[in-house]
């Protein structure tokens, strides 16, 4: 009986909405299977990413078994679903709460498997045999490999092979290894497989393209795949980062590379031409020439340039003036017009110059029409050069045969300069002719006249072939000539020799020479291109001149556009088709932006969209992920994070319903168009290698509000939160960079889970100490993981900056400063609160935010603090915990302390000339400092119990009070003085405010309680 589509279909998603949850529930994703300090050679993969890769990797398997009709012996419905969930606990040996029952690391007891196997709910999925379990566990095939004959399951090696099959989908991080490591289980699998005399029907290859760029590098390994599956009938198994993993058949014609190069580039262009583009046209449209940029002519059809044309004319202001401007302008120019020509111009043409002002609205139209027709005029003399346009225009609009005759006499009159203004006169005949036989068009509104143009003129544009002129125009640009040396370059077929396909691209380089441009540098990509030409901000979103994130810092060329080539300008050309560029709105002077390229770990499989479809149909939507709160319903991600800091499916669920509100609220101020801070990304495809995220704040050319503009620091601060969220729901690898390409050789070889390029330095306090990456290591020695870390600072120091004044995002970079340079930084913005609200305690979660980060960065000082506030609050208990001077009565024991501390070093001689010469004091001078310091802090003490009332209770009295001052003192000396000051008495003084600051934060957090336990030690010694 063999397996079917439907049947895998369903076990597949019944095991994703079962155990990708419980997964989820168990903490799979933030724990490392592969990679961290445990395994520093190998990249980071978290252990939900390696279940799933391995289950998705073998379900691609078996659809190509399926497909393809290779049988396999007992490889049924129930085999694939014990080869899942054998597969989910097969790396249970890896827990480091697993004791092992002998010296080897796979004596797993039974019962811990069986455990795990429960506590995920696998035992509802299929019942297992716990030795085959075992069994799973074991890597390599053995003599001692008891379990596997223990077991009473029939085909127990078959679901072995499975198991090793799934593991080793999910371990191989680059295609070639894919191809090393899997063709020995395949080959064990079944005779289709198998390696040699005779090879079965199906061998292992692969391609890659070792240059990762954006959108560009997405098609061409499409079109690589495409080209494959139609030709040689490939099909795919795993998406690399670079490339593509296949089946195909083992026995290949030997020249089966021949060709495949300009194929592969014809696909490519060919998807140029899918989807309107409208964005992108009207970037290239020449409002002063009335034509378009030659890049247009690579993707735009005449239908999508005309709508672009009649758009543009709807929304430009009419010139009632226009004719008379247009007449008297050539009668001024051309000498040999007499004053004859101009009254008879009328007569001639069969038109009226009608008064501008009374005829305001047809001659209005007249001038939308005009502008209308001088594009058409163009687009004839860029697509199809052999036209005359004049007589196109002529046959096109009927024109009375007198009038034609005369334009035809006075055609070099009116084109003199480039234009054709001969439109003048057919536009007057098109709004007079029968197109307004039943009601005049001033009569009609004028987007009901453009769009009877409009109509009118595609029509005749059916007749015309642009195939002539577009190619021109495209060869002109050497797109396809630079895409094949690309391709011959850069592509690498594991069938093929790498000399095969260097030929296929030499042919078509090698012919069209152009002079002067042989092989300049692209100021982008470094590439050498014949190609390169002035590059065009308007596609690349980017100053032309100078490159606003520096990649090249020398290269600018001040004396115009630095230099592109094609392949750069076709990754923005595409990036505007799929709409990733700056909304039409926006400039890029004042809009920034990094790019997230979201990279498996270490592949992905097209079942990976259901995991991931979710959120990148937000990102698809354009959304955002806000930093602060908009009202109590509307909470900002910090917010949701600080509530619970779980990264758990609750989390997952409460993210997805703010990334779904922002996209709502987005979607209602233009979706794409809109102007402002967004996350996007183009379609979604279901053949990834990456995806392309931008997080951007697009702002106007006018933007005078400068919260509407990001600074880096602001707009990287938000991208590292954006990628830790990311990172997380998907257990991929992130690259973050303003570059537009991805600048690393192999993204097989980035380690860490989140890489940063380039970041500002200020960052390095959300990163804890790194400056770089951030790695998911961190429960594996009890601890968060390192993307919970990441999500804890940058949860916290937004808040902490949306709760203080100046409270602009762009604060987040003084409050950043201040977490770089003080450990007790959390303690700091508490007490800022409160000096800000009149004493008032802070809300929650700034509160959590401040615990958050004393937390994480507090350390031995917060030890230190908490041991001097403890004790000054055994001393003494401060009044009231709101109004003014809030400050004064925390601290006021300890600033007492520090104040006689001061005196009393003055008063010893010996202490002076320590602090003057850097020496440590003698032991008998310590004792006087503190002798004197606990005598002077006593008394002040005792003054304030006397007097009864004032800002402080004190606690105890005689010799209690004594002791106590004692103990306090000789922590003071102790440990802040001699300790952590190093004996340095400048020191301690500079460490005084910080320790200030963190005595009132553990006074406010536990002021309330220690009045509410006086009081009842109070009633409890008055009772007794
Ligand atoms: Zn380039």
């Amino acid at each position: 009986m063999m397996i079917t589509k439907e049947a895998i279909e369903s076990t597949l998603s019944e095991y994703i909405q079962r155990f990708v949850p419980a997964m989820h529930q168990w903490r799979y994703h933030l724990i490392l299977a592969k990679g961290g300090p445990d395994y520093p050679h190998l990249p980071e993969q978290s252990h939900l990413a390696h279940i799933i890769n391995g289950v998705f990797g073998l379900t691609q398997l078996v659809k190509f078994l399926i497909v393809r009709s290779v049988h396999v012996p007992g490889l049924d419905e129930g085999a694939f679903r014990k080869a899942l969930a054998l597969y989910t606990v097969h790396e249970v040996h890896k827990d480091k709460d697993v004791e092992l029952l002998g010296s080897s690391q796979f004596s797993i007891p039974l019962e811990r498997l069986l455990k795990e196997y429960e506590r995920l709910g696998l035992h509802k999925f299929v019942e297992v045999d716990e030795h085959l379990m075992r069994a799973a566990n074991v890597h390599k095939r053995s003599p001692k490999h008891g379990d596997l004959l223990l077991s009473t399951e029939p085909s127990a090696s078959r679901l072995w092979l499975l198991v090793r099959l799934a593991d080793t989908f999910a371990s191989v991080k680059t295609p070639e290894e894919a191809l090393n490591s899997l063709k020995g289980y395949l080959a064990d699998l079944g005779p289709a497989f198998a390696l040699k005399r005779p090879p079965g029907r199906y061998a292992l290859y692969y391609h890659e393209l070792k240059d990762v760029r954006g959108v560009l590098t997405n098609m061409i390994h499409r079109a690589v795949a495409q080209q494959l599956a139609e030709e040689w009938d490939f099909y795919p198994l795993l998406y690399f980062a670079t490339g593509t993993l296949y089946l195909g058949p083992s026995r290949l014609d030997g020249n089966a590379a021949d060709g495949l190069i300009p194929a592969i580039a014809g696909r490519v262009l060919q998807s140029l031409t899918q989807g309107g583009g409208a964005d992108a046209i009207r970037d290239g449209l020449r409002r002063q020439k009335f034509d378009f940029e030659r890049y247009v002519y690579a993707f735009a059809m005449v239908e999508d340039l005309l709508r672009v044309v009649r758009d543009e004319t709807l929304s430009a202001k009419p010139d009632a003036r226009i004719a008379l401007k247009e007449i008297d302008g050539l009668v001024a120019k051309r000498q040999e017009l007499t004053a004859k020509w101009r009254e008879t111009v009328e007569e001639r043409f069969g038109i009226r110059l009608l008064d501008p002002k009374e005829h305001k609205t047809f001659n209005e139209l007249w001038s939308q029409v005009r502008r209308y027709l001088l594009y058409v005029d163009t687009l004839l003399r860029d697509l199809n050069p052999a036209e005359t346009r004049l007589e196109w225009f002529l046959r096109t609009f009927s024109l009375p045969p007198d009038v034609a005759n005369h334009l035809r006499q006075e055609a070099d009159i009116w084109v003199r300069g480039g234009v054709g203004k001969y439109v003048l006169v057919i536009a007057y005949h098109f709004l007079r002719g029968p197109d307004f036989a039943d009601r005049p068009a001033e009569a009609t509104p004028p987007e009901q006249v453009l769009e009877r143009l409009h109509r009118r003129v595609l029509e005749a544009f059916r007749q015309v072939d642009t195939q002539v002129g577009r190619q021109a125009a495209v060869a002109e640009l050497g797109l396809r000539q630079d895409l094949e040396a690309y391709l011959a370059e850069h592509l690498y077929l594991s069938f093929a020799p790498a000399s095969q396909l260097a030929d296929d691209g030499l042919t078509s380089y090698a012919s069209p020479k152009r002079k002067g441009h042989t092989g300049q540098l692209c100021s982008i990509c470094n590439r050498h291109s014949k190609y390169v030409r002035p590059l065009r901000a308007g596609i690349l979103d980017d100053f032309g001149r100078v490159f606003s994130n520096r990649v090249l810092p020398a290269r600018e060329a001040p004396q115009g556009n630095r230099l592109w080539c094609p392949i750069c300008q076709l990754e923005f050309i595409f990036r505007k088709l799929l709409g990733m560029g700056l909304p039409s709105g926006a400039h890029y002077r004042n809009s920034r932006r990094i790019y997230l390229y979201i990279l498996p770990t270490f592949s992905f499989t097209p079942e990976h969209l259901r995991l991931f479809r979710p959120l990148l149909d937000q990102f698809g939507r354009v959304t955002n992920l806000p930093v602060r709160d908009y009202g109590k319903d509307a909470p900002g991600a910090p917010r949701l994070w600080l509530e619970r800091r779980e990264f758990d499916p609750y989390w997952v669920e409460d993210l997805m319903e703010v990334l779904d509100r922002q996209a709502a609220w987005i979607a209602e101020r233009g979706g794409r168009s809109y102007v402002g801070e967004r996350l996007h990304t183009g379609p979604i495809r279901a053949e990834p290698h990456y995806y392309l995220i931008v997080w951007e704040k697009a702002a106007r050319d006018q933007e005078r509000d400068d919260t509407r503009i990001a600074t880096r620091t602001e707009a990287w601060a938000k991208a590292l939160f954006a990628a830790a969220v990311i990172s997380g729901l998907t257990s991929c690898k992130v690259y973050v960079t303003e570059r537009p390409y991805l600048p690393v050789a192999d993204p097989a070889d980035l380690k860490a889970t989140i890489t940063l390029d380039s970041p500002p330095p200020a960052l390095r306090g959300l990163l804890g100490g790194r400056t770089d990456v951030v790695s998911l290591y961190g429960r594996e020695r009890d601890g968060r993981s390192g993307l919970e870390t990441v999500l804890d600072l940058s949860a916290a120091l937004w808040t902490v900056t949306a709760g203080l004044r100046p409270g602009k995002d762009k604060d987040i970079a003084g409050r950043l400063g201040r977490l770089n340079a003080d450990p007790l930084a959390g303690a700091f913005f508490y007490k800022e609160y409160g000096r800000e609200n009149d004493g008032q305690s802070p809300y929650s979660p700034f509160d959590v935010a401040c615990e958050v980060l004393l937390n994480i960065q507090g350390g031995e000082m917060m030890d230190l603090v908490e041991r001097i506030a403890s004790k000054s609050l055994e001393i003494a208990l401060p009044r009231g915990a709101t109004r003014r001077g809030k400050a004064r009565r925390y601290e006021l024991v300890f600033r007492e302390a520090v104040s006689a501390m001061r005196k009393a070093q003055q008063m010893i001689p010996e202490m002076r000339e320590a602090a003057i010469g850097g020496r440590r004091p003698s032991e008998q001078s310590i004792a006087e400092l503190k002798r004197l310091t606990a005598g002077t802090l006593l008394k002040g003490l005792e003054r304030r119990q006397v007097s009864g009332r004032g800002e402080i209770f004190i606690r105890a009295w005689g010799d209690e009070l004594g002791r106590l001052v004692g103990e306090f003192i000789d922590i003071l000396v102790d440990e802040v003085y001699l300790g952590r000051a190093g004996g340095s008495f400048a020191r301690f003084l500079r460490l005084e405010n910080s320790l200030a600051d963190g005595i009132y934060y553990y006074t406010d957090r536990n002021l309330s309680r220690l009045w509410e336990e006086h009081k009842q030690q109070k009633v409890a010694s008055e009772a007794a």
